[in-house]
């Protein structure tokens, strides 16, 4: 018998859904998909996530819990054969990747996993796969297995929308100069951008060809899916929601804040993305310094998992923090420098983090008052989750769209004035007296307070979209009604 040919679907003795997930390899990407098998499997679905030997530690531990608490879930792992992708031996995971020309490659490399993953899912057949937006094969391979494909693509409805518009319209060309804004037309709100904000691919810059062309792909994998899951819910951003359902014509359940949907407790937030114990977080001196500060006061710094700020940057942020009052935490990445005594002269102050901060741990205590972020969708919705306002900071990706979301649509941040998207060095660097002022801006003063109160209102929307009748919960009840009536149509 050849192997093309699969032999059709007997579902009716199922009793239960299996879907398969597949997260790309960045923290960005696991730590949502990794909630996401944990809520699917709250909802009794057998939940299995695909991933490779050095990026299973950084979630395994949660979903072994989970597993030990009688959920239906699992981690699955699959070799990465980085030197037949033409990468370093151990790049793994996009924190792996020491110069920005990998990134190219590292996504294309994701075109090894088809293989492996087709014959796995032969020889399970789940009645879904879940695959994030770099695994542009997925659809393909889900149709020859008779089986919907979901796609993730880890952002908002906001970004996707702006991308679309962006792409439609071209408005970038009405412009003179990189620094001139333009408006994007057809959009629920008057969006402004440059130039300079934008990715290569995104302004017709043939430079950048490699990304041109993976864009398409996903595109048209995206396309040709069954529909989109998006960690978004629809209080934040309902005219993005329906545009991207509307507008764009596509299926798209909006589950999140994913963060929420767990309820997870202390040791779970702490673990977040990291192999990190419940028995460290005593260790951590600065989650017991923020328990003898004032309600709100704390500035929390992070500019998520893929830094790459210079040291002249970096430079400048401890700057503002010397000459300002602002008490912080401020998290560097191991091997970033700061300046001489730095670190000796906050003592009391402030806290800097080396490494991995449990994150959300952080911005949900009451110490809190205000997040510099670099607008990463995870941390802008986690700021959100927590009500707290935010410093905005994008550097690269779709950042510089979330910004907007936060400062001109939602006015729950205020921007410090980034100018320049870059992958790698940047030309343009903030300087200390706007970082200053836009931080002094969102923790103190009348302003401060308008913004902390709209944060505030749009928390309790977030926790109630995940609760009972909320709009997430209805949506993933849709989606998994909607996966289980496919039983039926495939007798
Ligand atoms: N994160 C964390 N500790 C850190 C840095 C990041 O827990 O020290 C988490 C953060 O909470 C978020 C994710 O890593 O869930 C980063 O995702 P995001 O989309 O914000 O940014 P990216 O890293 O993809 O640029």
């Amino acid at each position: 018998p050849s192997k093309s040919m699969d032999p059709p679907h007997h579902h009716h003795h199922h009793q239960q859904l299996h879907v398969v997930f597949l997260p790309f390899m960045a923290q960005g990407h696991m730590i949502p998909i990794t909630d996401m098998a944990r809520l699917f499997a709250r909802r009794g679905v057998k939940s299995t996530i695909i991933t490779t030997p050095l990026n299973a530690p950084l979630f395994s531990g949660k979903i072994r819990r989970d597993a030990q608490l009688g959920l239906p879930i699992e981690t699955h792992i699959i070799e990465f054969p980085c030197a037949e992708a033409g990468l370093p031996e151990g790049c793994e995971n996009v924190n792996a990747i020491k110069s920005p020309e990998l990134m190219i490659p590292f996504f294309k490399s994701m075109a090894v996993f088809q293989r492996p993953v087709e014959d796995l899912l032969r020889q399970w057949r789940p009645d879904c796969i879940l695959a994030d937006v770099v695994f542009t094969w997925a659809t393909e391979t889900a149709a020859r297995l008779c089986i919907p494909r979901l796609f993730f693509n880890g952002t908002g409805a906001f970004a996707v929308s702006l991308l679309h518009a962006l792409k439609v319209h071209e408005p970038y060309k009405e412009v003179e100069s990189d620094s001139e804004p333009f408006l994007l037309p057809g959009l629920p709100h008057e969006i402004q951008l440059t130039k300079l904000q934008l990715p290569p691919f995104l302004k017709g810059d043939e430079s950048d060809s490699g990304i041109k062309e993976l864009r398409e792909k996903m595109e048209e994998s995206e396309i040709n899916s069954f529909g989109a899951v998006v960690n978004s819910f629809h209080e934040l951003e309902p005219g993005y929601a329906e545009y991207y359902r509307k507008v764009m014509g596509r299926k798209a359940w909006l589950i999140g804040p994913l963060s929420l949907g767990n309820k997870d407790g202390t040791k779970e937030k702490a673990e977040r993305g990291n192999v990190a114990s419940a028995a460290d977080i005593d260790e951590h001196d600065h989650l017991r310094w923020l328990d003898g500060v004032e309600p709100n006061s704390v500035l929390y710094i992070c500019f998520g998992s893929i830094s790459n700020m210079s040291n002249a940057q970096l430079c400048e942020i401890a700057g503002a923090l010397d000459s300002s009052e602002q008490s912080f935490i401020w998290v560097v990445k191991k091997g970033e420098l700061l300046p001489e005594g730095f670190e000796e002269r906050m003592k009391g102050k402030g806290i800097v983090i080396k490494g991995w901060a449990p994150q959300v741990l952080i911005l949900d205590h009451t110490a809190i008052g205000g997040f510099m972020t670099h607008c990463g969708w995870n941390s802008t919705l986690e700021a959100v989750a927590a009500g707290v306002p935010m410093v905005t900071w994008p550097l690269q990706a779709e950042q510089f769209l979330n910004e907007k979301l936060v400062t001109d649509v939602l006015k729950i941040g205020v921007g410090v004035g980034a100018q320049e998207w870059s992958r790698g060095e940047r030309k343009i660097v903030v300087g200390r007296e706007d970082i200053e002022m836009a931080m002094t801006r969102v923790m103190v003063g009348q302003e401060a307070e308008e913004l902390r109160g709209r944060a505030r209102k749009l928390q309790k929307m977030a926790v109630m979209a995940n609760e009972e009748g909320g709009s997430s919960n209805f949506d993933l009840k849709s989606l998994l009604e909607e996966l289980t009536s496919l039983w039926d149509k495939k007798l």
